[in-house]
């Protein structure tokens, strides 16, 4: 028995276990009563309904006037200690054995105090569990004749293992209860006897009066741990349980008291600034705008419907940014507005006239339009107008001048690169950080509804596991789809039929056939050395000058000196690099006035390439003499044209022929049947048969860097491979152009336009074509045409005639 132990298991505060401790040693002053013969002792009884007193544990009572009273008083007097009886239930008889449990506490009591009207507490300290044999009423309180419970002080194998899990249960129940200080583990620790260890973790964990009954009548220490581990692993678990359930309420208060200390405090910067509620300002100024700016009715319903929104969630909600953006999106676009166009046919000529040199069948077909719109105002259909041309032929700046033409807005976008869908579409808004796509968003920087949007580069969409642009862009396109564009960020209809569209490419050969279908081609060639000199003197310089702050009296560019720089600083159909060394020219000038140095007043082939210093640029020219194996081929490109020497050597071998400078598949085909048809009519270009077997063929087309490809160097190759095995020289001065067959038939190509300026910017004299692509010449400079002598063929026999020597 420890005499110290003052361990108080209820919820009272520390002061009444101190009052315990000072309170153990009176206790101890009543011994227990000594047994009789028959080993049995008599002591007054007290009647206890609410607690259980466990034997060495002390526990406040309360006793009120009555039997009890009696009982305590009696032996106090008699210095003796009391049985504490356990009713089975509250109305039975007080007298006889059976109506209480059959164990019992025997208990000594301290001193009573008085509380009030008769009432007293007393403490109550358990002594040991004892069988009632006896329970009798004598005067004004009960007698009870009971026998002591001796319990084993030992501990077997068993028992030792119900200890030990009775133990870490405890401990695991200390340390989620805070309810139990830790210093009750320390005295579980030290508690040797089964018996007494199962009472006192019984009276910490304070079971059910229920329970508790149960736990006293257990008479074996080994049966009463047990049913006690079942007790607290039940505890335990609902520790946990509470513990969980603590933690989650514990953060959602934590996280809604945060929300509201911050909602407060933003509340009261806005009361300190005179601003009132922003969040409630902001819902209102949403409204209002979507009153104001008139929408069409779906749409004004969907952004109300999105404030509605707002207004019920929180502001510091993080779907509120989503929806922010998307209102501040529907309330940028220009739903509404329109400008009006000028359908003044004379007023457009005028402005495309005085913005840009030739292109006459794109200016022709922007007038017709115009006409037709102006007569007939609302049902004229929108055209599709696609620009196909080299870089710097004036698409962009066409683009420009018509929307200046019709006062409309120019918008642009490059689809270069645009493999994905969202990017015309956009993104579902369920995605983070999810946009219009790029049409919306142009449209959003137009402000109209009805601007001049030019789409570059549409050969150069892709097509790839992110969907396929080019069908959003049908739609983009299609007046029979394009007035309920649906974009996918904005999710209601966006009318695109009042948009003027024109679409940029470099050719047509990369378009998606579904869209080259639904757009009207206007070719935009290339320009003749002249028409350069021409856009340079009355375009060019002029912008030049006045972008690089100097007058026209400042210095004058003499034409050989332009075309100068178009033969020699620039190679190409357009005139982009033509502006940009004009550009450099002018910036050079523009320094030399600012230091105050002497400019030249007019700037001569001589003067100028002191000033731009030596030409950079490396082009093939025409060959300087005649030779044998090498024909001159005119080639298209992306760039124009331009010209391609084809070279062919024959050696010593084995009759192996190799073809080198990155060329194609097509282009090794037409060799292979350029060699074949050679072959075939080897008897009558007077070649042994033999030869063939004896030689080797090398066939070159330099500049390796560049792929090229096509059927159209075929009659070239044939030409110079003739020449190669029959030793006659290649007329220098012809370029030529066109596919081979078999049977030497040449056959009609493609590009002839851009070819045939390339033969004339390179400086050739005759072009040899098929004769089914003469009536491509129709769009070629006249110029062009009276300089070079045309040769339409049929066949190879016929080039052969001209481009080669005799013998
Ligand atoms: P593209 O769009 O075909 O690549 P740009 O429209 O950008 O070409 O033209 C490049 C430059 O050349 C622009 O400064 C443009 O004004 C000028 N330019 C091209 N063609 C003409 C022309 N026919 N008349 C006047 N300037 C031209």
């Amino acid at each position: 028995m420890n005499p110290d132990f003052t361990y108080k298991p209820d919820h009272e505060s520390e002061e009444i276990s101190a009052a315990l401790y000072q309170r153990s040693e009176v206790l101890y002053q009543i011994p227990n009563t000594s047994p009789n013969a028959e080993g049995l002792i008599e002591c007054p009884g007290i009647i206890l309904n609410e607690i259980v007193v466990f034997p060495r544990l002390v526990s406040p009572i309360f006793i009120s006037p009555g039997i009890n009273f009696s009982a305590i008083k009696e032996a106090h007097d008699k210095s003796q200690t009391v049985i504490t009886l356990i009713p089975k239930n509250l109305k039975t008889k007080k007298e006889g054995k059976g109506s209480y449990l059959p164990v019992a506490v025997e208990a000594a009591i301290g001193q009573l105090i008085n509380i009030s009207e008769g009432n007293s507490s007393a403490l109550i300290q358990g002594r040991r569990r004892v069988e009632i044999i006896d329970v009798s009423f004598e005067g004004p309180y009960l007698r009870v004749l009971a026998k002591p419970v001796i319990e084993p002080a030992y501990a077997d194998r068993i028992t030792k293992a119900l200890m030990r899990t009775t133990r870490s249960l405890f401990e695991s129940c200390i340390q989620h209860d805070r309810s139990l200080p830790d210093e009750a583990n320390v005295f579980s620790l030290n508690i040797n006897e089964p018996g007494w260890l199962a009472d006192m973790v019984a009276t910490a964990i304070s079971p059910s009066l229920e329970n508790r009954k149960e736990l006293i009548s257990i008479l074996n220490p080994k049966e009463r741990l047990t049913f006690l581990n079942t007790l607290l692993a039940q505890e335990l678990d609902v520790l946990l349980l509470e513990e969980n359930i603590q933690t989650k309420v514990q953060k959602e208060v934590d996280k809604s008291q945060r929300e509201f200390y911050l909602r407060e405090q933003i509340k009261a910067i806005q009361v300190e600034l005179g601003e009132g509620d922003i969040w409630e300002q902001e819902i209102h100024n949403y409204r209002k705008k979507i009153k104001e700016i008139n929408l069409p009715k779906e749409i004004s319903f969907v952004a109300l419907k999105e404030v509605e929104k707002l207004s019920n969630g929180s502001s510091l909600s993080p779907e509120v940014g989503i929806i922010r953006n998307y209102l501040d999106c529907i309330l940028e676009l220009p739903w509404n507005r329109f400008t009006k166009d000028n359908l003044l046919v004379n007023h457009a000529s005028r402005i495309l006239k005085k913005n840009h040199f030739g292109l006459q069948k794109a200016k022709e077909r922007i007038l017709e339009y115009i006409a037709v719109k102006s007569l007939k105002p609302e049902k004229s259909k929108q055209p599709i107008l696609c620009f196909i041309g080299p870089p710097g032929t004036g698409k962009t700046s066409l683009g420009k001048s018509i929307a200046e033409a019709l006062g409309r807005k120019f918008v642009r976008i490059s689809l270069g690169g645009v493999r994905d869908e969202a990017e015309i579409r956009g993104h579902r808004r369920t995605y983070i950080g999810a946009l219009p796509g790029r049409v919306i968003q142009t449209m959003k920087r137009a402000e109209i509804m009805n601007p001049l949007f030019m789409l570059d580069e549409v050969d150069k969409i892709g097509t790839d596991f992110r969907g396929d642009p080019s069908a959003a862009l049908l739609e983009v396109l299609d007046p029979e789809q394009n007035y309920a564009f649906s974009d996918h960020y904005l999710e209601v209809p966006f009318d695109l039929s009042k948009v003027m569209f024109i679409t940029t490419a470099n050719s047509t050969e990369n378009i998606p056939a579904a869209l080259l279908d639904r757009m009207e081609v206007i070719e935009f060639p290339g320009y003749i050395e002249e028409e350069k000199l021409e856009i340079a003197r009355r375009f060019l310089i002029p912008k030049q000058k006045i972008e690089n702050g100097l007058s026209d009296e400042d210095f004058e560019l003499e034409s050989s000196a332009i075309i100068k720089i178009i033969r020699d600083y620039t190679f190409e159909a357009g005139v982009r690099n033509l502006e940009r060394e004009i550009g450099r020219l002018c910036r050079k000038i523009s320094r030399k006035k600012s230091e105050h140095k002497i400019i030249p007043k007019l700037i001569t082939i001589s003067n100028m390439s002191t000033i731009l210093g030596p030409s950079q640029y490396f082009t093939f020219e025409a060959e300087r003499e005649d030779e044998v194996g090498v024909g001159t081929a005119v080639a298209w490109t992306e760039n124009g044209g331009e010209i391609m020497p084809v070279e062919i050597l024959i050696f010593d071998g084995k009759g192996n022929m190799q073809i080198t400078g990155q060329v194609g598949e097509i282009m090794q085909e037409s060799a292979q049947a350029a060699l074949s048809y050679l072959k075939s009519r080897a008897k009558d270009f007077q070649i042994e048969n033999d030869v063939f077997e004896k030689m080797d063929i090398h066939i070159h087309i330099p500049e390796g860097a560049i792929p090229k490809d096509g059927p159209s160097a075929g009659v070239t190759i044939a030409t110079a491979l003739v020449s190669a095995f029959t030793k006659r020289k290649v007329h220098k001065e012809i370029g030529m152009t066109g596919e081979i067959t078999l049977r030497g038939k040449v056959l009609q190509v493609g590009g002839i336009r851009e070819k045939v300026l390339a033969a004339h910017r390179a400086g050739l004299k005759k072009v040899i074509l098929p004769k089914n692509n003469m009536k491509d010449l129709i769009d070629i400079p006249r110029k062009a045409i009276k300089e070079l002598t045309i040769i339409p063929v049929e066949h190879i026999d016929e080039i052969l005639k001209v481009a080669l020597y005799s013998k």
